[in-house]
């Protein structure tokens, strides 16, 4: 297992929309187990593969922050068949370290995915879960939770980035 690098807002891959999963075989499971270990290394509840620079439709939530393995969701080529209500908080992303604003997001989200065994699934959730959800297949389509916020905070957001000195994880391949 190894803990990944996690590509910040800046890298163009961040911004792209990520190729469909069709290979469903043991580098994908070791890709997954990955994603986790590096989800649990950096606190997020949530992570996408682009974060770690590989544009790939394939995400890993547990809202538990590892504290129970049983909530443990991966969703491969996932696309939402239903949204519904509305909910409003403050939202982090691992690609902006440290910065958080408000984000609307739907309070209800259905989503339609592939499993590791490539087996559709179907998954249904509802705040911190959905919110989860929502944000990391917006990852998949290249969008970022800034173009989610208001223009302020969007501004306040992208000028600390700058500021920031992140490591550029470019050009590694890791799946
Ligand atoms: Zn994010």
């Amino acid at each position: 297992m190894a803990i990944l690098d996690i590509v910040y807002y800046g890298d163009p891959r961040l911004e792209k929309v990520s190729e469909p999963v069709a290979d469903f075989d043991i580098d994908l499971r070791r890709f997954v187990k990955d994603l986790f270990e590096t989800m649990y290394y950096t606190n997020g509840v949530g992570l996408s593969s682009p974060q770690v620079g590989v544009n790939k439709r394939i995400l890993v939530i547990d809202t538990s922050g590892g504290n129970d393995r049983s909530k443990q969701v991966v969703l491969i080529n996932p696309v939402i068949v239903q949204e519904s209500g509305e909910q409003k908080g403050q939202e982090g992303c691992l690609s902006f370290p440290g910065l958080f604003a408000d984000v609307k997001r739907p309070n209800v989200v259905k989503v339609k995915a592939q499993d590791l065994d490539g087996k559709e699934i179907e998954v249904e959730g509802k705040e911190l879960f959905a919110r989860a959800m929502h944000h990391e297949i917006d990852h998949l389509d290249g969008i970022l939770f800034i173009e989610r916020m208001k223009k302020s905070d969007r501004d306040n957001i992208v000028k600390k980035m700058k500021k920031m000195s992140l490591p550029v994880n470019k050009d590694k391949v890791l799946i």
